[in-house]
C-alpha cells in the first residue's frame, strides 16, 4: 500500500519552541520553522510522505482571524487535492481548542485533519513534541480517522475538537476531553479507535464566515458588579458568561445581561459539567442560551459562527448548542 501523503501546516507554538538549551526555564514558542519541522517529521522514519507550508510562527495566544482564515483556506485546498491524504496542523496548546473547534464547525468531514502541539519546547529534556508529531502522523495517515471531524492529538490520546480542553498549565498530559474523554489511544506504532466514525460524508456544518463578530467573555465571580457588563459589552454583538457553577452570576449581572440587547450564552467557569436551561436562571423568560457541554472559549466560537451565519433567534441558537 502507498504510504499516506500528509500536508503539514505550521503555525508555531511550543512544538516549534526553543529555550536555547535543554535546561532553560523560559523559552520562545514558534522558533522552529516549517522546513525544520518537516525535516524532523521525515527524520522520524515513519511510513508517510510529507510536504509543508508555514501559516505563522507564533505563540497561539496571538492567533486570530488572519491565521484562522489562512488555515481554513489551506485545509480546504488540501481536502480537494488528490495528492493529499491527510492534514496536520502544528499549533500552540493555549488556544488549540478554539482553532480546532472553529475548523471543526466549518470543514466537511472528508479527510483526516489533526491538530498537534507540545507542552515542552523541542530542545527541553523529555520534550513531547516529536512523540506527539509521530502520533499525529499515525492518526492523519489512517483512513479511519476520516469522518470524525477535526482531531487533537496530545500525550498518546486523540480527542474530538468538540470535547477537547487544555486542562492544565503544565505537564505533558495537559489535555482532557469533556463530556467525552479521548476517542482513541495512539502511539507511533499503534492506533486504537474506541468507536466508529459518526460524521462520514457530512458537509461542513457552517460556511466559512467573512469575518467573526465581537463577542466578549465575562468571567463571573462573587461580588461581581453589573457595571462590568456595560463596559465589556461595548460594541459587542453577543456575549458569553463564564458563569459560576451552572452558569450563574449575581442577580444584577443577570439583569444587565438580559437588558443588553445582544444574544447571551451562559457557560461555566467550572472546568467540567454542562450548563443546562432554566435551572436557577430562567432562560426562557430572559432569552438566554445555555452552552451545554461547551466551555466559555468554545461557546464563544460557536456564538460567533452563528451570528456570522445570520442565526440569532434564541431557539435556533439553542438547537445548535444542543447539537453534538
Ligand atoms: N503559549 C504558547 C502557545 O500556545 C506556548 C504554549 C504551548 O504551545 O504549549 O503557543
Amino acid at each position: 500500500m502507498q504510504p499516506p501523503r500528509l500536508r503539514i501546516l505550521a503555525t508555531g507554538g511550543t512544538i516549534a519552541g526553543s529555550a536555547g538549551s535543554a535546561l532553560e526555564r523560559g523559552y520562545r514558542p514558534g522558533q522552529i520553522g516549517a522546513a525544520d519541522l518537516l525535516a524532523a517529521a521525515k527524520g522520524l522514519g515513519l511510513s508517510a510522505t510529507f510536504e509543508g507550508r508555514e501559516i505563522a510562527a507564533i505563540g497561539s495566544q496571538d492567533i486570530g482571524w488572519r491565521e484562522w482564515d489562512a488555515l481554513h483556506r489551506e485545509i480546504e485546498a488540501a481536502l480537494t487535492d488528490e495528492g493529499v491524504d491527510g492534514v496536520i496542523v502544528t499549533h500552540g496548546t493555549d488556544t488549540a481548542e478554539e482553532t480546532a473547534f472553529l475548523l471543526d464547525l466549518t470543514l466537511s468531514a472528508g479527510k483526516p485533519v489533526v491538530l498537534v502541539g507540545a507542552m515542552r519546547p523541542a530542545d527541553a529534556v523529555g520534550s513531547d513534541g516529536m512523540r506527539n508529531l509521530a502520533n499525529a502522523v499515525r492518526v492523519a495517515g489512517d483512513p479511519a480517522a476520516a469522518g470524525r471531524g477535526v482531531l487533537v492529538v496530545m500525550s498518546d490520546q486523540v480527542f474530538a475538537a468538540i470535547d477537547v480542553r487544555k486542562a492544565a498549565t503544565g505537564g505533558a498530559e495537559a489535555f482532557r476531553g469533556f463530556p467525552r474523554g479521548p476517542i482513541a489511544n495512539v502511539t507511533p506504532t499503534s492506533l486504537d479507535w474506541f468507536g466508529p466514525a459518526e460524521r462520514t460524508g457530512r458537509p461542513a456544518r457552517f460556511a466559512w464566515p467573512a469575518a467573526l463578530p465581537k463577542v466578549p467573555i465575562l468571567y463571573a465571580y462573587a461580588g461581581m458588579d453589573k457595571g462590568e457588563v456595560a463596559c465589556m459589552l461595548s460594541g459587542a454583538q453577543g456575549s458569553v458568561l463564564a458563569g459560576l457553577g451552572q452558569g450563574n452570576a449575581p442577580a444584577s449581572v443577570i439583569e444587565a445581561l438580559a437588558a443588553s440587547g445582544v444574544p447571551v450564552v451562559r457557560s461555566s467557569r467550572v472546568d467540567q459539567g454542562s450548563v443546562d436551561r432554566n435551572l436557577e436562571v430562567d432562560d426562557d423568560a430572559l432569552g438566554f442560551i445555555a452552552a451545554r457541554g461547551l466551555g466559555p472559549a468554545k461557546a464563544r466560537i460557536l456564538l460567533q459562527v452563528l451570528l456570522a451565519s445570520g442565526i440569532s433567534d434564541p431557539a435556533a441558537m439553542q438547537a445548535e448548542f444542543d447539537r453534538r
